[in-house]
């Protein structure tokens, strides 16, 4: 690229990034395209993109065709977890769904690898590529509320924060996860599970409706009564059948105040606080969710097993409810109390520092029995390194009342979601450092029944059909029809067979 080109571009994309998208829009046409671009197919082989079909590409959008080098691209392309680190032979930021339209067209034709970026919490990093074609969805967010009927109407490519936020404003919720810039299309398209979601169901659950452009380039609707078996599938299938535009979620009505918080017990204590976990988890009321942390920051000595709750029932049955976890152990902190809900929402936010490479396991325990106690406590404490994290992420209630064909999501009968973190930072080098995490699971695995297809860096060990259980013949009919090709594969994939 020449450098008055270049410095064309760089000034387009940092104006544009300050504008909101439509004005932003108006200038993509600065974009320039030099010559033609190599990119990959979703099998794998290299191809030419002609600048002249590039080009035209950029013309036609009415949102932002980035390419590398132009500002904002690497923002684009970066997820949360910064060990994976790719490169899009080119990006596109649409404003709307015309613009989703024209992009799944151009990468259907060409059979570009292509990836889909909502909040970028992708652990594995399926939400960006290397060669093919990202739509990211940063530019494509709202959320309008609707307070006599009860519904929030979502874009595409919304963070939680924003749901939780307006929904609240009117007295009324629905699940969302527990760290708020997480994309709501990701995190509720594989399941959502969240401090609401034993008294409301998971955040699927709550999908009346949604739009959706599928690899046909056709935007649809889906629901109960229109393309029913795409409402079914996108319910726990993930991205598989295409970029979701819009969401229609039910909302509830709740009172703003829960008591929230964390009582934070040395590690030494772990076995008699996961014994309690594993009793007052499984018999907890709808309105209290309880998460389990287990954890040892990176260059510290000083671990600690701790009870992460927010209570959202009757005010005054909260201390009956929280009491007992007073008792789990002898705590060294207690953070439990009143606040506001959206303020809980958001109050893990700060301990995702974006400097950091990590690795996740994860699978459904439908009990916590005393040898996963053991080997928990056990692989624990053998670990030298630091940077280990065990979480269980409380389910159960509302969720294990659905049945499990109902939606796509068949786990329901979950207890909770056990989840295993290596963390390390980015400067660090030498040996694989999820090493000991892989080892440390190989003991806790046994006691899982399938994983979380939104929280897994490692397929290879249980196949992806049999994570879908009794819906993925169904879930296979639904990717023929939409997705014949197998566009949309970076996700917990269901190879398309016709
Ligand atoms: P992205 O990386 O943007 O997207 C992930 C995948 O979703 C994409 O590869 C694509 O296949 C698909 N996708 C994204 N947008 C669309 C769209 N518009 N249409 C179609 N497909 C799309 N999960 C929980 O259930 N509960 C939690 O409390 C929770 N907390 C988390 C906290 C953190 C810090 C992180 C990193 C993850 C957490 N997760 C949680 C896991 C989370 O559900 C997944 O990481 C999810 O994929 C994140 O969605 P995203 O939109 O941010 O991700």
């Amino acid at each position: 690229m020449k450098r008055r080109q270049l410095i064309q571009s760089t000034l387009a994309g940092a104006v544009a990034a300050a504008l909101p998208g439509g004005a932003a829009a108006a200038l993509k046409a600065i974009s320039n395209v030099q010559g033609d671009l190599a990119a990959v197919t979703g099998s794998g082989a290299q191809i030419s993109l002609e600048a002249a079909a590039v080009r035209e590409l950029g013309e036609s959008l009415r949102g932002m065709l980035l390419l590398p080098g132009n500002a904002g691209y690497d923002e684009s392309r970066r997820v949360l977890n910064m060990a994976i680190d790719r490169h899009p032979a080119l990006i596109i930021q649409p404003s709307g769904a015309g613009d989703i339209s024209t992009a799944i067209n151009f990468a259907r034709e060409r059979e570009l690898l292509l990836a889909v970026k909502c909040g970028g919490h992708s652990w594995t990093g399926k939400s960006t590529c290397e060669g093919g074609m990202q739509i990211d969805l940063s530019s494509f967010r709202h959320t309008r509320v609707d307070p006599a009927a009860r519904r929030a109407y979502v874009a595409g490519g919304s963070l939680l924060g924003e749901l939780d936020y307006e929904s609240m404003a009117q007295g009324l919720i629905t699940t969302a996860g527990t760290v708020s810039h997480t994309g709501v299309a990701g995190l509720t398209l594989g399941g959502g599970f969240g401090r609401l979601a034993r008294r409301f169901g998971l955040a699927l659950d709550n999908v009346v409706s949604l739009d959706i452009v599928n690899a046909d380039g056709q935007l649809r609707h889906a629901s109960a009564d229109e393309n029913p078996e795409l409402y079914w599938a996108l319910r726990g299938g993930g991205g598989n059948f295409g970029v979701v535009t819009a969401f229609e979620f039910a909302l509830h009505p709740m009172a703003r105040d829960v008591v929230a918080g964390e009582v934070i017990i040395p590690i030494g204590q772990a076995r008699q606080v996961l014994e309690f976990y594993a009793d007052y988890a499984a018999a907890a009321p709808d309105d209290l969710y309880l998460d389990l942390v287990m954890s040892s920051p990176q260059g510290t000595t000083d671990g600690v097993a701790l009870l992460h709750a927010c209570y959202s029932g009757p005010p005054q049955q909260a201390e009956k409810v929280l009491g007992p976890l007073r008792k789990a152990g002898r705590p060294i902190a207690d953070t439990l109390a009143t606040t506001d809900y959206v303020a809980a929402q958001r109050s893990q936010d700060v301990t995702d520092a974006r400097v950091t490479g990590e690795y996740v396991k994860s699978g459904f325990v439908s009990d916590i029995p005393a040898q996963l106690v053991t080997n928990l406590v056990d692989g624990f404490g053998r670990r030298e390194d630091t940077g280990t994290t065990i979480v269980f992420q409380h389910a159960g209630g509302a969720i294990n009342r659905v049945a499990p064909d109902a939606t796509a999501f068949s786990h329901r009968d979950a207890m909770a979601t056990m989840l295993g973190f290596a963390s390390w930072p980015m400067a660090a080098s030498g040996e694989d450092p999820a090493r000991r995490l892989k080892e440390y699971w190989l003991d806790l695995e046994p006691f899982t029944t399938g994983w979380y297809s939104n929280e897994v860096a490692d397929e290879s060990n249980q196949t992806i059909s049999r994570n879908y259980q009794i819906n993925f013949d169904r879930l296979l009919a639904v990717k023929n029809e939409y997705d014949p090709t197998n566009l949309f594969r970076l996700n917990a994939n269901i190879s398309s067979t016709v």
